[in-house]
């Protein structure tokens, strides 16, 4: 099964990166939003795929438009929350309201209960669990925040599988469909969103998706964005990772969407016997 999610947020929603940090720096940039929605909306159509849209609540709150452009085409919307801060770097009552502000914004615009979740930078980690009982409290069901491998910012090594799975930490359960990966000579690489994804050539991706049983896509609008503006300051090997690829990720992605069938985690779920799923105690 391969389940097709958005991150939706702007090309400077750059993590760990002081010119983009907070709502302060953000509202100096130009949005492209907007027009980056309209490349995936187009795909989406032309290849006839529903996704999960996991949306800021920045973005939001700037522009409803946005989420009920998303609702009126008839998909589905969880929340990446409102700032877009490492979950690590945040305490709990900064990260309950953080989560619980775009939950309300969201709902607000669309009527409709949020029960999906994804961490910024997926930075929930061992150090962090705590973060999934807040989400739980907050009327989360469906997570897609663990990252099973190591990464800058995040990532949950110890989770131990890639595959969707019960999470249950101190009480509480959150159906989990964790980012996928492959494993090749003990290696996790992963390829399946993000730089990721436009890094990787398409015959790999192509050959990887075929041999694999579950794949979690997930596209920011700017990775479809050759013309969005470079950050200076950003690394070497930072600037690699955020604009290798966008000449070609638009119409990659629309052969991947095109040669594979993809779904939204509603319809995921729907197709799963939860009873038979791996229950992962972190
Ligand atoms: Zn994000």
């Amino acid at each position: 099964m391969n389940i097709l999610t958005i991150d939706v947020e702007d090309w400077f929603h750059i993590l760990d990166n002081k010119s983009t940090k907070t709502v302060k720096e953000w509202s100096k940039y130009e949005p492209r939003v907007h027009k980056n929605m309209e490349r995936i909306f187009n795909i989406l159509d032309k290849v006839n795929t529903k996704a999960t849209f996991f949306v800021l609540g920045w973005i939001a709150e700037k522009y409803p438009n946005v989420v009920k452009e998303i609702n009126n085409r008839g998909y589905e919307i969880g929340s990446h929350t409102t700032y877009h801060q490492l979950v690590y770097e945040q305490n709990k009552n900064e990260f309950f309201n953080d989560v619980n502000r775009s939950i309300k914004t969201i709902e607000d615009i669309t009527g409709e209960k949020v029960k999906m979740f994804r961490a910024p930078g997926f930075s929930i980690t061992e150090k962090n669990k705590w973060a999934f009982k807040i989400l739980y409290e907050l009327g989360i069901e469906f997570d897609s925040s663990i990252f099973p491998a190591s990464r800058a910012h995040g990532g949950f090594p110890s989770y131990g599988s890639a595959k969707p799975s019960i999470l249950r930490y101190n009480g509480v359960a959150l159906k989990e469909f964790p980012i996928n990966t492959y494993n090749i000579m003990g290696q996790s690489l992963i390829y399946s969103g993000g730089g990721y994804f436009r890094l990787t050539p398409y015959k790999l991706i192509k050959k990887w998706t075929n041999n694999a049983n579950y794949v979690m896509a997930y596209i920011h609008p700017r990775d479809l964005d050759p013309n969005q503006p470079v950050i200076k300051e950003l690394s070497i090997f930072r600037k690699f990772k955020s604009y290798v690829g966008l000449q070609s990720a638009e119409s990659k992605l629309e052969k991947w969407l095109a040669d594979f069938d993809f779904i939204d985690v509603t319809t995921a779920d729907k197709k799963m016997d939860w009873n038979k799923i791996k229950k992962i105690n972190i």
